[in-house]
């Protein structure tokens, strides 16, 4: 009789217990920020702490959309290109101030390929507004007269919180990298309210945190041209997967496609590259590497790889060839067969 009282109460505990712990699902919430839709995942049980955190990380999206940007509102990468126009420093808000210091690094390893001082440039190209620009590009003497100002982060004095800069010409863009750094911290404001199995994904750049459960999070790659992917992959926890295409924002003048991303060398907007994807546990940086390895190209992209310290990157050319690094070979299942890879090595 005590035995069957002991298993009558067991059985009672465990349907007790399963009740309280409802088995993890994936909870899903979209934003609109950065002009994408944002979605977050995350496994968990905690439908309603997923939701708080997701209030708490749009509220962050929406404050770095207002101080990150270089030409819109009165924010404070606005204040900082303003007080740089007029030769004066400026102290900088810590919320913005590291970005600043990344950007610089990052515009030195990638030999200036990536360079967020070019903003007039990329103003003149007629890509800091928000509808894309039509008529005709600017001329030859325009984008000569901008070259000859050399505008460059190595131009920028850091003293503590105060920047200024040397040259009145810099004009700050994050646009190439703001992106990577945002998601980034999402996922560790997230942590923070304890939702450790997540996927931040801004319209196919994104980063992971922990797991599905007991499967990793798989991602897509998105196609260079059209819509969907081109490959997918599993994401480690901590992983960041940045894209750069030609295909996202462009001026169409004449049957011309004119990208949104910048040859700082030569003023024009890149050729040869329709996207390139940067898989690093550093988002930043992936989002940084990713424009710079757009213009860098198939002739230099393993350099700039390499001084960036990046093991895992994927180049898709303008032909549909695509290059990859051993690691990042490894890791992606492409949905079609490829005409063409070609590992490791750039081609003339
Ligand atoms: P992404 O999609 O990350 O490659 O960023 C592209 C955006 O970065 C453009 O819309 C410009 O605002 C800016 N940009 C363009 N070319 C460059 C460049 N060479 N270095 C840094 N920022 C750039
Ligand atoms: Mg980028």
């Amino acid at each position: 009789m005590n035995r069957l009282y002991r298993y009558l109460l067991i059985l009672l505990l465990t349907v007790v217990s399963i009740g309280c712990s409802p088995t993890p699902t994936v909870h899903k919430q979209e934003l609109y920020v950065f002009g994408t839709l944002v979605s977050i995942s995350a496994y968990t049980t905690n439908k309603q702490g997923f939701e708080q955190a997701v209030d708490a990380v749009d509220a962050s999206f929406q404050r770095m959309h207002r101080d990150w940007h270089g030409w819109k509102g009165e924010g404070e990468l606005v204040q900082l290109n303003r007080a740089i126009a007029t030769g004066e420093g400026r102290r900088v808000d810590p919320f913005l101030l590291p970005l600043i210091e990344q950007a610089k690094l990052f515009s030195e390893q990638s030999l200036g390929l990536f360079n967020p001082a070019i903003g007039h440039l990329i103003s003149l190209w007629g890509f800091h507004r928000d509808e894309p620009p039509s008529g005709a590009p600017p001329t030859r003497q325009e984008i000569g007269r901008l070259l000859q100002d050399a505008p460059a982060m190595g131009d920028l004095l850091i003293s503590g919180n105060r920047v200024s800069s040397r040259n009145r010409r810099v004009n700050i863009d994050l646009g190439a990298f703001a992106k990577g750094y945002a998601l980034q911290l999402a996922i560790k404001q997230l942590a923070g309210h304890g939702i450790t199995h997540t996927i931040v994904n801004a319209g196919g750049d994104l980063c992971v945190a922990g797991s599905r459960g007991d499967r990793p999070w798989r991602i897509g790659i998105r196609h260079p041209q059209g819509r969907g992917v081109i490959a997918s992959m599993e994401a480690a926890d901590g992983e960041c997967v940045l894209t750069s295409g030609n295909y996202e924002r462009y001026r169409e003048y004449q049957q011309v496609r004119y990208a949104h991303i910048i040859d700082p060398r030569s003023g024009y907007p890149v050729e040869h590259v329709a996207s390139a994807t940067v898989v690093a546990k550093n988002g930043a940086l992936a989002d940084a590497a990713a424009t710079a390895l757009s213009v860098a190209g198939p002739l230099q992209w393993l350099e700039v790889s390499q001084n960036m310290g990046l093991k895992q990157v994927m180049l898709v050319d303008e032909r549909g060839r695509i290059y990859l690094t051993p690691e990042m070979r490894e890791r992606v299942a492409f949905q079609e067969k490829p005409d063409e890879i070609i590992i490791g090595v750039g081609v003339k």
